[in-house]
């Protein structure tokens, strides 16, 4: 598939609206064959440097944009997505992998943001908040201003709208740097965006080291705010480098999500579950279930179900239709799956489906591996692949302690059907989300984000707003 012919497709940075190259390249390759697809640009620190300065300038106008204008530019912005779902989508597979289904979508999902917040832009209310004195407390919210936006491989489309729809609602403006692997997507999504009328300046994508670029982003007095998706340890890095100019921060991060399947849940429903937040993405996303603790005494029958399901999953290339798993990412992800199933079978955990080993290339067999306990690396760490680790737990207090028992608190899933316990449980879970009897929980009305070592802030929803916004407070005297 020839991805440079599609309308929509674009190998430029997008700089105050100009479409920029350089003479220095970096190559996208395609996941499933490493086969070359095309070339983009590696921008120099001088060009990001302007890309800021131009982004404060445009900014300035921005927000002075009527919140309607703001809207029905965003609006134009969602319908542009939606027409060119199916290219959009296809350039995602052949630079991501994903199944093409999967990839369409994201595209949805992705669209489904800034649909979102064209209408969020209406709704920037402040408040007028009853005093004591002789005075009038006014609260305005007002946009942030530069905003930094740094993006990983494993959504490409989504993790840059969840970003660039609420701050170009706010009156902000956006540079986004996206993940190496996947700079395609962004790019394409730019192009419509700039069809669709935001205009010059507002919205920039730059691509090149991503260690020089966040450096820059992380420490510019320009950039009010840096928004991050991606590992922990790199949100760390950011948040500390951003800390010199104390600037706003979301920091999206790693997950190690528990699934909890209690004696009373329905066993289709949480087997699906499963398969929904396990395997979607080939295992690569963050809401992924890492820990799926099943009670005593379905344990038996819960694998025997699972283990049907998971045989019965397609790999393939993304482009075919009856595929389910696509390549992973690259061969360090590869070999991070291989290591955390040769680590559990080392340590005693049995094998119930799958391989242990992969063929070639960036190919995950789904595996499915029981009696795993916490002192296996997969209990701690998150796999980021097709790989299902079960634990039996015998109590809810138990299973709760197991649950808890890791540095981060991103999603997690509970499976029962007795009210006071998913009540109780939803309670007990350190965890920012927590989806009950579903393995589907992301969507843009709802407040997406972690606790603990996952992150801080919340994007989509009316959340995902105030972080682009700061509060003012306006004391208006003497008013008798
Ligand atoms: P990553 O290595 O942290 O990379 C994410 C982004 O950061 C990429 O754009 C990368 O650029 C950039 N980056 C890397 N090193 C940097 C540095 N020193 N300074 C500035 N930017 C830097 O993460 P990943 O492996 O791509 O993504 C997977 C992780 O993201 C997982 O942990 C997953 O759980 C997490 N994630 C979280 C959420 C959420 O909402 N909580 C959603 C999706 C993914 P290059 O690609 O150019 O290196």
């Amino acid at each position: 598939m020839d991805i440079t012919q599609l309308s929509v497709f674009e190998n430029r940075c997008l700089v105050n609206g100009e479409w920029v190259s350089s003479i220095e390249k970096l190559a996208v390759m395609n996941p499933v064959d490493q086969s070359y697809i095309t070339d983009v640009p590696v921008l120099n620190e001088e060009v990001i440097e302007q890309a800021i300065q131009d982004a404060d300038q445009a900014q300035k106008q921005w927000k002075n944009v009527a919140p309607n204008e703001r809207s029905r530019v965003l609006r134009n912005w969602f319908d542009l997505l939606i027409r060119h779902q199916d290219e959009l989508a296809t350039i995602m597979t052949v630079e991501q992998g994903k199944p093409l289904k999967e990839a369409k979508g994201e595209i949805a999902y992705a669209a489904s943001y800034i649909e979102w917040f064209s209408e969020e832009a209406k709704r920037g209310y402040g408040d007028i908040v009853p005093s004591a004195s002789n005075s009038e407390i006014l609260v305005f919210k007002e946009a942030v201003g530069v905003c930094a936006a740094i993006t990983p491989w494993n959504f490409p489309a989504a993790m840059i709208t969840r970003k660039a729809a609420p701050a170009l609602a706010a009156g902000c403006s956006i540079i986004i740097k996206p993940a190496s692997e996947t700079p395609l997507t962004a790019l394409a999504i730019a192009k419509l965006g700039a069809q669709a009328g935001i205009p010059h300046g507002v919205l920039n994508v730059v691509i090149g080291s991503s260690a020089k670029i966040g450096q820059i982003l992380t420490t510019h007095p320009l950039i009010k705010k840096v928004s991050f998706t991606g590992s922990t340890e790199i949100g760390a890095q950011l948040m500390a480098q951003s800390a010199q100019t104390v600037k706003k921060m979301s920091l999206e991060l790693g997950g190690n999500a528990p699934v909890l399947v209690f004696n009373s849940a329905n066993l289709d429903q949480a087997v699906q579950g499963v398969m929904d937040t396990k395997f979607r993405n080939a295992g690569q996303t963050c809401v992924c279930a890492n820990r799926i603790y099943v009670q005593s005494d379905i344990y038996d029958s819960f694998i025997d179900k699972l283990k049907v399901k998971v045989e019965q999953l397609k790999l393939g290339n993304g482009l075919d239709a009856d595929t389910d798993i696509g390549p992973l990412i690259n061969r360090k992800a590869i070999l991070k799956v291989e290591e955390h199933i040769a680590d559990a079978l080392a340590k005693g955990a049995v094998l119930v489906t799958g391989k242990t080993h992969n063929i070639e290339g960036n190919w995950c067999v789904p595996t499915l591996v029981k009696d795993v306990r916490q002192d296996m690396l997969c209990a701690k760490e998150e796999t980021f692949g097709p790989f299902a680790p079960i634990f039996k737990f015998e109590c809810e207090e138990d299973v709760l302690d197991m649950s808890n028992d890791t540095e981060f608190g991103l999603a997690s899933y509970v499976f029962t059907q007795d009210l006071n316990q998913f009540i109780r449980v939803a309670r007990g879970l350190e965890y920012g989300m927590v989806g009950i009897n579903t393995g589907l929980i992301s969507n843009a009305a709802a407040p997406f984000g972690g606790v603990k070592s996952s992150g801080i802030g919340r994007e989509g929803s009316k959340y995902g707003m105030d972080e682009y916004l700061e509060i003012k407070y306006v004391c208006l005297g003497n008013i008798s």
